[in-house]
């Protein structure tokens, strides 16, 4: 098999993760909704620890954290639910080197009547604190930046740009996907509102996410993408996926304590094959932010050199993907900006 250097695409589920998940695919099996009975506890309980899991990570509480399919279902219930149940305004501001998960719903809104800025990223991929600030309108209800970009690995100052949110009275999430495990990220000071992740980036199965939304007031009103039996706050219904979510928060909780070793580890690794191609390819350009960046991510260019023949030559050595800001689909820019 190839050597496998597509972390940013998945990861592999750590075995100590399969092995937490075990039981709840064989005799754990209750719903976790059914706490009259043992196996309705024992679920629930199983629940309640992820959600503490998850929860640690972020330092935040963990009431504040959802469990969805996925980051692309976090994304979509913080963009289309919060636009959906705004009463301050329909404009929504947003970037163009967004995951489409945070892009087509972008899109989604401009269908319906919402108006939709896409700025523009320096040339490493960051979104300016300032741009977003200019752009914030009286009717602006929501700003989506995403922490680190999943093909270039720049990371955001989303901080930065959440507490400009919060002094314009605006709603502020971020995608952050690609950080979360890998970077610390503290959500107590309150300036984010809401954050999206998913457990298959951080050594968890696929198939199951989360949504923090910021507890407190004012209360941050989210209309449900789909209705039903009134989990997840009834913010998310649907009966809960016991062992993806026990998966989730065990992936939670081993990176939590491997986050520093394992950030200094694979980010030495990172930069060894980075000086080893410099020496060895001509024509070798790096992308991204050279600083902030997450410690996986190596994103290259080399002159001349076309990504797909690149890549089908090496398939059988590296498990490798292409992909680059240059290629993002210039019309949606110009189909949302005003
Ligand atoms: N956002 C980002 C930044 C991502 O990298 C991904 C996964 N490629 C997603 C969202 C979608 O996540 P999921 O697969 O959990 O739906």
């Amino acid at each position: 098999m190839a050597i496998y250097l597509d972390n940013n695409s998945t990861t592999r589920v750590d075995p100590k993760v399969v092995e937490r998940m075990l039981p709840f695919l064989s005799e754990n099996y209750g719903n976790a909704s059914s706490e009259t009975h043992e196996y309705g506890r024992v679920a629930a309980n199983a629940v309640s620890e992820a959600r503490a899991q998850v929860a640690a990570l972020l330092n935040c509480q963990p009431k504040s954290i959802l469990f969805t399919s996925g980051a692309t279902e976090a994304n979509n219930i913080a963009i289309l639910g919060v636009m959906r149940a705004s009463a301050k305004g329909k404009h929504f501001i947003v970037n163009a080197a967004e995951h489409k998960a945070v892009l087509d719903p972008a899109s989604r809104l401009t269908k319906e009547g919402y108006q939709v800025t896409v700025l523009p990223v320096d040339r490493y991929g960051s979104v300016n604190a300032d741009d977003v600030k200019n752009a914030i309108r009286p009717d602006t209800a929501l700003v989506s930046v995403m922490h680190a970009n999943n093909e270039i690995g720049t990371i955001n100052a989303i901080f930065d740009i959440a507490r400009i949110c919060k002094r314009a009275g605006v709603l502020f999430h971020t995608d952050a996907t690609q950080t979360v495990g890998k970077v610390p990220i503290d959500l107590s000071d309150g300036s984010i509102d809401l954050l999206s992740l998913s457990a298959h980036k951080l050594y968890g199965p696929k198939g199951i996410g989360a949504l923090f939304v910021r507890p407190g007031s004012p209360k941050i009103q989210i209309e449900p993408l789909v209705e039903g039996g009134g989990h997840e706050r009834r913010i998310r219904s649907g009966t809960l996926p016991v062992h993806q979510i026990v998966g989730l928060g065990a992936a939670c909780f081993l990176c939590q304590n491997s986050m520093p070793a394992e950030a200094a580890r694979i980010s030495g690794l990172r930069e060894l094959l980075r000086s080893e191609l410099n020496e060895r390819v001509a024509g070798m350009q790096f992308n991204g932010h050279p600083e902030n960046r997450i410690p996986g991510n190596l994103h290259i260019s080399i002159a001349g050199a076309n990504d797909e023949a690149v890549m089908m030559k090496l398939r059988n050595q590296l498990a490798i993907s292409s992909g680059s800001l240059h290629q993002l689909p210039t019309w949606k820019v110009q189909q949302f900006a005003e």
